[in-house]
């Protein structure tokens, strides 16, 4: 018979309760009662940190503090503007203090903000140098996976899923090493010259697996390629050093690390970012603009962070990013990893009790994980069973292929083209299911 939502929800967990490790972290949307389809209501139970966080009490309070004293950035004279181009410029430093960037320069970093990690990655892909290789994995979610396509002038090459950590550093070693030397350029170094980026997630947004970053950041730099990372899902659980990972970039979202406001973050080498075209053209990326004697106009770009932050900045969604990242720092990492394990534990003790559910993994179950699971239910179309968990429990979970269509389908065995985001076609016991449910969990679980 297959399994029910009801046994699925109330599985006995066994795993120590004992949650005195850490508090949750105050934030919004805790006290929210949502009505049951059975009728009463229950505390809402947010499990889909992973999509997009509540904000930080913390946070919150600091951008309602700020508010009544928002002006523009970079464009006046008065009070407003100078405190908020203060306000946004420290937001700046503090989020390099946060990620440990190298010392601005040439080959030093720069914070840029951008609107998300989509954002940070397309605007990476189109300040690439030109003919650049770009080598992903096949298994990114679709941010870090699809804007090196756009421009005609990069090659890039998508390699196969790893199914272990090791795996995935060998797939990139033959991939890079297998780089064709740049036109021109000394053959007989066997050192490739032409610019080669690689891309990587932090911790998959699938599966919760960390990724080994600073591994592949070794081979990418001994084959004279860089890396990005992509730490949308990475940077919420984990501390991040750009300088211990030694990677390039990092690419992650404001509203994933509990700073809902639209604003994202790029972070990392100056000189491909400033040699590029800006992102947007406008005013704030450039310094000088004049008409010229034949009748165009001549514009003498920035050469910082502003370059790429055409028009007016979101100072609100920047001063939230920091202000979360303050917020992390001193709630300390260790505590918050060691009370999403606990509830990592908890869930996949209590989904080990119901035979009909599968984890999803790449790496196997051992794999360390941040806190962000899925799996599916045989028996049940994954969609209908997250809905009904919304709507008998309360409980917020996602469903679906989550971004990464690739990937799911290696780990659901699926060739099926069909099923979207959501709305899969209905599952047939027995038969494999189409699409997958995720719990997430963070600093407010
Ligand atoms: N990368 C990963 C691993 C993600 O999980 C997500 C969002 O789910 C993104 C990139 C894209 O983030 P955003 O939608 O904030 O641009």
């Amino acid at each position: 018979m297959p399994v029910s939502v009801d046994s699925a929800v109330s599985a006995d967990c066994t795993v120590s309760a004992d949650d005195s490790v850490c508090a949750p972290l105050p934030v919004l949307g805790r006290d929210v009662r949502v009505p049951l389809v059975t009728g009463g209501e229950v505390d809402y139970a947010a499990l889909d940190y992973a999509a997009s966080a509540p904000a930080l009490q913390r946070v919150w309070d600091d951008v309602a503090a700020y508010a009544p004293y928002y002006g523009s950035v970079h464009r006046g004279a008065g009070y407003l503007s100078q405190l908020s181009t203060d306000l946004f410029e420290n937001s700046r430093r503090t989020i390099a203090d946060f990620l440990g960037c190298r010392p601005d320069g040439d080959a030093g970093d720069q914070v840029v903000f951008t609107r998300s990690t989509t954002d940070s990655l397309n605007l990476l892909a189109a300040a690439l140098p030109q003919d650049t290789e770009v080598f992903v994995f096949e298994t990114e979610h679709h941010a870090s996976l699809l804007p090196w396509e756009r421009r005609a002038d990069t090659v890039v090459t998508y390699l196969d899923a790893p199914r272990t950590p090791r795996q995935a550093v060998d797939i990139l070693a033959a991939a890079l090493a297998g780089r064709e030397p740049a036109a021109g350029t000394d053959q007989g170094t066997g050192r490739p010259a032409g610019p080669a980026l690689v891309c990587v997630t932090g911790a998959s947004n699938v599966t919760g697996e960390l990724w080994p970053v600073r591994e592949l950041a070794a081979v990418a730099h001994a084959h004279g390629a860089r890396i990005v990372l992509d730490a949308a899902q990475l940077a919420p659980h984990h501390p991040i050093d750009i300088r211990d990972l030694d990677v390039d970039w990092v690419a992650f979202s404001g509203h994933k690390l509990y700073a809902p406001f639209g604003a994202g973050v790029l972070a990392g080498r100056a000189d491909w970012l400033q040699g590029a075209e800006p992102y947007l053209a406008g005013g704030g990326a450039s310094r000088t603009v004049a008409r010229r004697t034949d009748g165009g106009v001549d514009v003498d770009w920035h050469t910082t962070a502003a370059r790429h932050e055409a028009g007016s900045p979101n100072v609100i969604g920047a001063y939230s990013i920091a202000a979360a990242c303050q917020a992390l720092t001193e709630a300390g990492f260790d505590e918050l990893v060691a009370r999403e394990q606990r509830l990592i534990a908890r869930v996949r003790a209590g989904l080990a009790t119901v035979p009909e559910v599968r984890v999803l993994s790449l790496f196997g179950d051992d794999a360390p994980r941040v806190g962000v699971l899925s799996f599916v239910v045989e028996g049940w179309n994954s969609s209908h069973f997250a809905a009904a968990l919304s709507a008998e429990y309360g409980i917020g979970v996602r469903d679906g292929l989550f971004c990464a269509h690739p990937l799911v389908r290696t780990l659901l065995g699926s060739e099926s083209d069909e099923p979207g985001e959501c709305g899969a076609p209905e599952a047939v016991p027995g038969e494999k299911s189409l699409n997958a449910i995720r719990v997430s969990f963070g600093a407010g679980t």
